[in-house]
């Protein structure tokens, strides 16, 4: 099995709830077992911000996709929501990206991983951490590192809702 680790952002509709369907699509993939999902934090845009603000998510999976498969699958889930590309860096429904896969360094065509932008960004990073408390491996380690130098309220990520709370395998509708 494959270690993976997802990060998923929204910053349109019902953001929860598109965070909670997109969680159940994994969860009813027969080739995926969601390990851990993180409490759900807030930001504000990066990039174009001149737009709604953003839910994000970690999840943990384990799964016995190589990772093209597992990019077709997260942009799968990513039409199944109705997401239309207008342009980079602009609102979406939803937004799933491939972290870490195992311990692993891609570069293909299509995919990078680690994720070229994980690194600098701390809506991606916070849930990470809080669901990687200890870190194995070079990549996660990097992650942490990173992070105990940034400072969430001046990059603008707030916790919304806390994961105990949480009930992501709920089905929608
Ligand atoms: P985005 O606008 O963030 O959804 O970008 C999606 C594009 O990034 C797709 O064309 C993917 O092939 C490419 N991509 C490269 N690396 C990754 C990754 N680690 N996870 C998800 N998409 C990736």
């Amino acid at each position: 099995m494959n270690n993976v680790y997802l990060s998923i952002g929204t910053n349109m509709g019902d953001r929860f709830e598109n965070l909670q369907h997109a969680v159940k699509l994994l969860t009813e993939n027969k080739e995926i077992e969601v390990v851990h999902t993180s409490s759900v934090y807030e930001t504000a845009a990066v990039g174009y911000t001149d737009q709604a603000d953003f839910l994000n998510i970690a999840v943990h999976i384990k799964t016995s996709y190589s990772s093209s498969e597992m990019l077709k699958i997260c942009q799968w889930i990513e039409s199944e929501l109705g997401r239309v590309r207008e342009f980079r860096w602009g609102p979406r429904i939803i937004d799933l990206d491939i972290l870490l896969y195992n311990h692993e360094d891609i570069e293909t065509e299509s995919l990078i991983v680690p994720h070229p932008r994980m690194y600098e960004r701390a809506f991606v990073l916070v849930p990470l951490i809080e669901i990687t408390p200890t870190p194995v491996g070079e990549q996660l380690q990097r992650a942490h590192d990173i992070m105990q130098q940034m400072d969430c309220k001046e990059e603008g990520v707030t916790l919304w809702r806390a994961s105990a709370e949480l009930k992501m395998m709920q089905p929608v509708n």
